[in-house]
């Protein structure tokens, strides 16, 4: 996990230049403010944890738990510092790429059977910007314990959900932390797997 890596990026077609400049100053401040509160060596030895857990000699399946436990940990961390609230369900509207081995997660978790997928899918970021994950009932997420690790890592740290709208969630990029070696390891993981693949998760359940 690399909680230190913050992404600064430009915006492309934002619409609203005063909102995107108050909202940039503030994430920065906040990231900023929530990278200074993390326990000292949290990043390095949340690091160390996902390259021992990504080398066990154990199934794709049970890493892949241990890797979500150690990102719910940080998770908690970074509560305080995000816009993201229970009630909301902007990020459940957009493209969610998940690994094969977090598709079989949840196709154990609600008996829904992934579809085989020949190929690996990699769609534009506005393919789904504002259509609703097949798992998404009443505004909730039905499989919370088996969420693919895109949904545990995504996190605005700003202070509205303003950006995550489907109609403004790709017209501008704001600062974020990317919590890079997890997703490395899911990656790794999901290599290991004879079944190896990547696609969004209504390519699977859709
Ligand atoms: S899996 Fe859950 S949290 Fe993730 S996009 Fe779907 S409904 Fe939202």
């Amino acid at each position: 996990m690399d909680a230190k890596h913050v992404r600064t990026m430009s915006a492309t077609n934002f619409f609203d230049g005063e909102h995107f400049e108050k909202s940039t100053l503030t994430m920065k401040r906040r990231v900023d403010a929530h990278v200074n509160a993390l326990p000292a060596n949290f990043a390095v030895q949340a690091s160390q944890k996902t390259r021992l857990i990504s080398r066990m000699n154990a199934a794709p399946r049970v890493k892949l738990s241990k890797i979500f436990a150690l990102v719910d940990e940080y998770a908690e961390l970074r509560k305080p510092f995000v816009a993201c609230a229970e009630e909301c369900d902007s990020c459940c509207h957009m493209n969610v790429q998940i690994t094969n081995v977090e598709a079989e997660r949840i196709e154990k978790s609600t008996g829904k059977k992934a579809k085989f997928l020949r190929a690996d899918t990699c769609h534009p970021v506005t393919k789904f910007a504002g259509v609703p994950c097949p798992f998404l009932v009443n505004r909730r997420c039905s499989i919370y314990e088996d969420r693919p690790l895109l949904c545990r890592s995504h996190a605005s740290f700003d202070v509205d959900s303003y950006w995550c709208a489907p109609e403004r969630m790709n017209a501008a990029e704001l600062p974020m932390i990317s919590i890079t070696d997890a997703q490395v390891a899911v990656s790794e993981i999901a290599h290991e797997s004879a079944a190896r693949r990547f696609a969004d998760i209504r390519d699977f359940f859709g």
